[in-house]
């Protein structure tokens, strides 16, 4: 029988745009097609310029790598200047945060990440079916992975 999540009855959250999240440590922003086209269209570049130009390609198991936008070496991704500069195209991984699988993995998890966000918990209220229909968009939106054999 399936689990009752700890988000059953929902979880607010809304960004206060803070740029926490964009800014100051290092991570990854994985990118899947759709991504990538968003923002090459945004940018008016052929994707394989915006490649070179803005991301990076992160090993994963297997000999794999995946591709990551950068980020400037302070640790700022690449696109913050005062703020996103491509916030209407800004990838899936940024739109879905904090409703990640990781960070849904256990109320103790969803507590320890709103420590470093202070648009989680308060603010508009995301149903289950909302944060469900979310999780659902990103597992069927795989990130753009190469062969070892193209290394
Ligand atoms: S840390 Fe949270 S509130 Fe701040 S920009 Fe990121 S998502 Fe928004």
């Amino acid at each position: 029988m399936k689990k009752t999540p700890f988000y059953k009855d929902g979880l607010r959250f809304s960004c206060v745009r803070c740029s926490a999240c964009c800014r100051y440590e290092s991570g990854f922003v994985f990118l899947s097609r759709p991504d990538l086209d968003a923002l090459s269209n945004e940018l008016k570049m052929k994707s394989g310029d915006f490649i070179a130009a803005y991301c990076r390609w992160i090993g994963a198991p297997g000999g794999f790598s995946q591709l990551s936008l950068r980020e400037k070496s302070n640790r700022d991704c690449v696109f913050w200047k005062d703020g996103c500069t491509v916030y209407k195209s800004r990838p899936r991984q940024c739109r879905s945060f904090p409703f990640w699988p990781s960070v849904l993995e256990s109320p103790g998890i969803w507590e320890n990440t709103a420590l470093s966000c202070p648009g989680m918990g308060k603010g508009l209220l995301h149903t289950r079916e909302d944060i469900e229909s979310c999780l659902r968009g990103q597992l069927g939106e795989a990130v753009i992975t190469r062969e070892p054999s193209a290394i």
